[in-house]
């Protein structure tokens, strides 16, 4: 057993509904939450703050070594010390994190920095590589999936909670770009561990989905307190 605990691990497509999950789950074990596509997220946003133009391969490099990308103690990131957690919710972040994320040094600096922060367990980390190359080992693998058209109003509504209206088949084309990219690249494609257990959030509420995976990491960790009622009642 790691020092602080088991390590779980979360992937899947976008609106899966990975980030909201991960981070209750986290909360009701006492586990740290590390959101891996923030800091993929904060590295496209120095991006463009620093280059206007195109990113050719030896301007991602000198980027990526200078990039100073972490979480403060409450768990927001930080990007050269500055929490921007606001700026990286915009959709054309998302997607150029998503054009930045097939880069391989990009990729290692990232995973190293990941490793460090969850190597001792009592993580719950969600991304796309996370139980296939950040933690192979780790004690609990979940992928999530949804259906796309449900992952496309999930999104929606979370970006109308931010004030910024998208309609939804563009949103559609833009999960279904992220998606395609993800699965299809060369290094560290989205997919499903071999031991992972796929959970389909498409007929379950948020409470639901949080339940199935307490349940699960409650099974790992075989403690007889019911994480998942005490879940429920919050
Ligand atoms: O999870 P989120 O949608 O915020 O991630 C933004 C982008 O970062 C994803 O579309 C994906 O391309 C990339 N990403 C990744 N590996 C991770 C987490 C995110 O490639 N572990």
């Amino acid at each position: 057993m790691r020092k602080n605990g088991i390590i779980i691990a979360i992937d899947g497509p976008v609106g899966s509904g990975k980030s909201s999950t991960a981070k209750r789950v986290a909360e009701r074990l006492g586990f740290l939450h590390l959101n891996t596509g923030a800091m993929y997220r904060a590295f496209a946003l120095l991006v463009r703050r620093r280059d206007h133009g195109g990113h050719d391969p030896e301007r991602l490099h000198q980027l990526i070594s200078e990039a100073q990308i972490g979480f403060s103690d409450t768990g927001k990131i930080l990007l050269d010390g500055v929490d921007v957690s606001r700026e990286i919710q915009e959709p054309d972040i998302a997607l150029l994190a998503s054009e930045l994320s097939t880069n391989p040094e990009v990729r290692a600096k990232l995973v190293e920095k990941q490793r460090e922060i969850g190597k001792d367990g009592g993580v719950v980390l969600e991304g796309r590589d996370i139980g296939t190359v950040v933690f192979p080992d780790a004690e609990l693998k979940i992928f999530l999936v949804a259906d796309q058209l449900v992952r496309a109003e999930r999104r929606m509504l979370e970006y109308d909670n931010l004030g910024t209206h998208i309609p939804l088949n563009e949103l559609a084309n833009q999960i279904a770009e992220r998606d395609k990219r993800d699965r299809e690249r060369a290094i560290s494609p989205l997919v499903q561990a071999e031991d992972a257990v796929v959970v389909d959030t498409t007929n379950l509420t948020f409470e639901g989905q949080v339940k199935r995976v307490l349940e699960l990491a409650q099974a790992r960790l075989g403690i007889t307190q019911d994480l998942a009622l005490t879940t429920l009642a919050h």
